[in-house]
């Protein structure tokens, strides 16, 4: 689709795209210097400024040889979802609601992209498959639930936001929907007045942003949370769980207590998807239940998001058992100090 002028659209257009442009701009080890095959390279200066502050993010985004070691357990696809394809947009896999990709690209590309298959500057859809894609939902009354995603939907001109949003909001039964973004993340510049004007439009929007460790907080960052939530929005994280990144209790308790801060509710950790070439971010679960063990004995609620492995059967939640026993509906629970117990 075209996308209008604007100062984000430029920062879009300068942003890092190949090996090296980066180069350029930091120095890459010999792992670093790599042709990206699987998934492209972009970074937004903004970001690249940010993992030159501070170091711990830049696996993320910059390429290393372990994308080309594919393990057995791994796939392009490793949640099954060209078999749930309805349309070239929508992913229908769970009954009332769908994934609708809007668009196949995004400021900045994650390392481990679940979605690396189909991500990237050439592919991008046409109106005409969005418009498929409203008359999909429209056919299906059990649609309820609309995920906006891709891609990162808020790489898309305001005008196109719009007439995604306002073709969504005339189907009388579909009455939530979300965007998915690490635009705030990536590029909070995006996050401008006008843009704040057509999410007005629609309240509420539900907005859940992909953040990965507390120093994306930045003021920049910060001020696009607080004019969306400003839109009426309401604001939600997505994390995935990543080795030598965030794979720490103590960080990411961090990270959800200060998005709590700002308004933004911790909705979902993810184990790493089993996306080829991945190995490298994954944790064992081992790891994964010690940390969420770690993060939920003493935090509130509201700053637990649910731990969650997504696979080609859909998304299973982890969770702890507070249930020691139950003997003909006598229960004996326990608390998050483990050594107290109650019968009830
Ligand atoms: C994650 C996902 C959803 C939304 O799931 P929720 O648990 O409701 O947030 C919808 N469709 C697909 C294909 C998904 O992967």
């Amino acid at each position: 689709m075209k996308t209008e002028p604007g100062a984000w659209n430029i920062l879009i257009r300068n942003s890092i795209k190949t090996i090296d442009e980066l180069s350029k701009e930091i120095d890459l080890t010999d792992e670093e210097k790599i042709d990206a095959k699987n998934l492209p390279l972009r970074i937004t200066s903004y970001y690249l400024d940010l993992i030159n502050k501070y170091p711990v993010l830049r696996k993320a985004v910059v390429p290393t040889l372990n994308e080309f070691k594919v393990s057995d357990d791994e796939s392009v696809d490793p949640l099954a979802e060209d078999l749930y394809k309805m349309t070239p947009c929508i992913i229908h896999k769970y009954p009332n609601r769908v994934l609708f990709t809007v668009t196949n690209i995004c400021g900045t590309y994650c390392r481990y992209c679940t979605r690396s298959r189909m991500v990237g500057d050439n592919l991008n859809f046409t109106k005409s498959q969005w418009d498929e894609g409203f008359k999909y939902i429209s056919e299906h009354p059990e649609i309820v639930d609309v995920l906006i995603s891709g891609g990162d939907p808020l790489t898309l001109s305001d005008s196109n936001l719009d007439y995604i949003l306002s073709n969504l909001k005339k189907i009388p039964h579909v009455s939530i929907i979300r965007i998915g973004t690490k635009v705030p993340v990536v590029l909070p510049q995006r996050i401008t007045n006008d843009l704040i004007d057509v999410l007005k439009r629609y309240q509420p929007v539900y907005i859940n942003i992909h953040f990965t460790h507390e120093v994306e907080l930045t003021d920049e960052c910060k001020n696009a949370c607080k004019k969306l939530l400003s839109a009426g929005a309401i604001l939600g994280s997505q994390t995935v769980l990543l080795k030598g990144i965030n794979n720490d209790a103590e960080v990411l308790k961090n990270l959800f207590y200060e998005l709590l801060k700002i308004g933004c509710k911790p909705y979902y950790i993810y184990q790493m998807d089993r996306i080829a070439g991945g190995s490298h971010f994954r944790c064992d679960l081992d790891e994964m239940i010690e940390i969420m063990k770690k993060l939920i004995s003493y935090n509130t609620g509201m700053a637990i998001p649910e731990f969650i492995i997504d696979t080609e059967i859909g998304k299973i939640p982890l969770r702890l058992d507070y249930v020691v026993r139950n003997e003909n509906g006598k229960y004996t629970l326990t608390n998050f100090e483990k050594n107290k117990s109650i019968e009830y």
